[in-house]
């Protein structure tokens, strides 16, 4: 496949047994590697005829994965081949969007026998740096980190409290005091994030009990250091970001109110600010290079110097198949579709 800098990739999730039962139809169709048909489940088709709207719309993605796709061919079609150029000292960002339900966690972490994209690729990683054959010393460390109502908590030590964010003089930045383990498996990594993952900020709303209102980030730094004592080392450092980001669902489906309304605003405004950058982003070539407002939340903050430049971005979007979604998924494909 032909290196982008920015993909968009759509995974469709399996129709769950609660969905199942509640007889909810589908309304998703994949049709070819790239498009789905999404289909408006309306009681009355003359109402939507009569607007003048289409009951079907297209979308059109660098991939879209339906329910029969693997953990695998998700984490090979997407992520496998950012391991090359982080190895090289460029950075990357892979996310999972969409609401809450739809699989984005399944996505990045997985489960024990269907392991997600966070192992997937920190093992291919740890075997690339076995095979290299350069007079190079490498190091991989990684933090593990939420962002949550603007404020960044480390998940592998959480009474750290709130951290800041610090720009190097180089333009690179910092997150200040984070704990960075370094590590040589990735099972170890893998029980850092299950511990981690352990203490993301989670409490009931309405619309699910587990919902996550938090983006919990995956940083893997790859250090590679000249071996020869040539004068003035080079010293190349490639980060790879992971983003399991906060449930993309509005703050008024759910109808929260004071505390929930305040993290639903913060939620929309990073990923609002997100969906901004990248689209800038996508916008740059050829023409005038766009302003790409960074500042905007504290995610694109951090993410300043992996998105754009020579960088590459993998955005997975994650929606439900069914009928009870339907609007949902409509609101997640429009946001999605934009960012390409
Ligand atoms: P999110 O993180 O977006 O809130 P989850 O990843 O927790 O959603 O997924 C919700 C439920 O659906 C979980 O029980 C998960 O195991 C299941 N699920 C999601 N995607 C898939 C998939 N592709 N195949 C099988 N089960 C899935
Ligand atoms: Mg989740």
């Amino acid at each position: 496949m032909k290196e982008q800098q920015l993909m968009v990739a759509l995974r469709i999730r399996p129709l769950s047994e609660a969905e199942a039962e509640e007889g909810a139809a589908l309304v998703t169709r994949r049709v070819g590697e790239q498009k789905v048909v999404l289909m408006d489940p309306s009681e009355d088709p003359d109402d939507i005829l009569r607007a003048n709207r289409s009951r079907e719309k297209t979308f059109v993605f660098d991939m879209v994965f339906d329910h029969r796709a693997t953990q695998e061919e998700v984490y090979v079609s997407t992520t496998k081949s950012l391991i090359g150029g982080v190895i090289s000292g460029y950075n990357a960002t892979v996310f999972a969007y969409g609401p809450t339900g739809t699989g984005k966690t399944y996505t990045m972490l997985g489960t024990d026998c269907e392991p997600g994209i966070y192992i997937r690729t920190l093992d291919d990683l740890f075997k690339a740096l076995e095979g290299t054959t350069e007079e190079m010393d490498y190091g991989v460390s990684m933090s593990y980190l939420e962002i949550y109502n603007e404020v960044i908590r480390d998940l592998l030590n959480p009474s750290s409290g709130f951290l800041d964010l610090r720009e190097d003089p180089r333009g690179s930045i910092q997150i200040a005091g984070i704990t960075e383990v370094s590590t040589t498996n990735a099972q170890e990594i893998m029980q850092l994030l299950m511990k981690g993952n352990k203490q993301r900020t989670q409490e009931p709303t309405a619309a699910n009990e587990t919902s996550s209102r938090s983006h919990a980030v995956l940083q893997v730094t790859v250090t590679q250091k000249s071996r020869r004592k040539a004068t003035g080392e080079e010293v190349r450092v490639g980060k790879l970001f992971m983003v399991d980001l906060a449930g993309s669902e509005r703050a008024a489906q759910t109808q929260n109110q004071g505390k929930r309304m305040k993290e639903g605003a913060h939620i929309n405004r990073s990923l609002l600010a997100l969906g901004n950058c990248i689209n800038a982003l996508s916008e740059k070539k050829g023409s005038r290079a766009q302003f790409v407002n960074f500042r905007d939340s504290k995610l694109t903050r951090l993410l300043k110097d992996s998105l754009g430049g020579n960088s590459r971005t993998v955005m997975i979007a994650h929606i439900s198949p069914a009928s009870t979604s339907f609007e949902e998924s409509r609101m997640t494909l429009i946001y999605a579709y934009r960012a390409k």
